[in-house]
């Protein structure tokens, strides 16, 4: 069995294609969303981010506005931007890149931005509303797991579903999504024991650890969909993720690919929190 691809460029098109023309109905309302990015340091990974994010808007419709600030930024300072961000009307999402320069409390800037424009979905209201089923922002790399499950038609009522990771970004918000779509959902982390016994189980496998090859075929039940979040650099210093895809794929049903996969969609979900945001106004 080889199984299907979810090919994640190919669904952002279809989702970003549907971010323009809603853009272009707010533009004809005489609204322009916007999102700003703030980059703080020289981090050459999170400077390759934001511009694929501030690119991506571009492409969609969407004004944005990069603003760069150096490493000695003092925490005061951030937090003074992001409140005249949060006053801002041409503005409707906030996205601070983290990681910060250690002297900056990162809580704490996440805090202080508007749960109305917190696009990335990391502030603790945003948090509480997923954990209570209100309407509030999804963080962008489990929303688009979530819609790359959505687009193959995959009902997850009553399904196991197991969630590898358990960060405040991935995996934990990733769990509650599975469960508010009714799947059981068993959420493992670096103390499971006996990890295999458990993904055997899984009809779901989501990995979200950031190591190579915490998921080969033996630890796959045969027509199981994977969705594989991490991202890491394999010995020839090429982009991989968490799954053995090679091997994984002759077992599970459906399976994301890294590159192509998650990664399109992180970014897209965050044009759609966008517009969204705009949306509400
Ligand atoms: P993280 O904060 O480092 O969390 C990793 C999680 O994996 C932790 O909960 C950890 O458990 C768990 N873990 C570590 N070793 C394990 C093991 N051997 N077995 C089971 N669980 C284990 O990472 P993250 O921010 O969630 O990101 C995870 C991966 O996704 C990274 O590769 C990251 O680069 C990638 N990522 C990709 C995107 C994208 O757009 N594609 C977006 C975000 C993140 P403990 O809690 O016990 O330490």
């Amino acid at each position: 069995m080889t199984a299907h691809i979810i090919d994640g460029i190919a669904l952002s098109k279809q989702l970003r294609a549907d971010v323009a023309r809603r853009a272009a109905a707010l533009r004809a309302r005489g609204v322009v969303p916007g999102l700003a990015v703030v980059l703080v340091g020289e981090n050459p990974a999170s400077q390759v981010y934001v511009r694929n994010k501030v690119k991506a808007c571009e492409d969609s419709g969407l004004h944005s506005v990069l603003e760069r600030y150096p490493a000695t930024l003092s925490e005061a300072d951030l937090l003074a931007r992001v409140d005249a961000l949060n006053r801002d009307p041409a503005i409707h999402g906030i996205l601070v890149q983290l990681p910060l320069p250690a002297h900056i409390d990162a809580h704490k800037v996440i805090e202080a931005i508007s749960p109305a424009k917190d696009v990335d979905g990391f502030h603790v209201a945003s948090a509480g509303a997923l954990m209570v089923g209100q309407p509030g922002f999804w963080p962008c790399t489990p929303y688009g797991c979530m819609k790359m499950l959505e687009s193959i038609g995959y009902d997850l009522k009553g399904k196991h579903a197991v969630v590898i990771g358990r960060s405040n970004i991935v995996g934990k918000p990733m769990a509650l999504m599975l469960l508010q779509k009714n799947a059981t959902v068993t959420i493992c982390h670096s103390g499971t024991q006996n990890l295999k016994a458990l993904t055997l189980q899984a009809d779901v496998v989501v990995a979200a650890v950031g190591k190579r090859n915490v998921l080969t075929a033996d630890m796959v039940k045969p027509g199981a969909v994977v969705i594989d979040v991490g991202m890491n650099r394999n010995d020839e210093g090429k982009l991989c993720g968490d799954v053995d895809f090679d091997g994984v794929k002759e077992v599970a049903g459906w399976i994301t690919p890294v590159p192509g996969g998650v990664g399109p969609m992180t970014i897209t979900m965050l044009l759609v929190n966008t517009l969204e945001a705009a949306e509400r106004g």
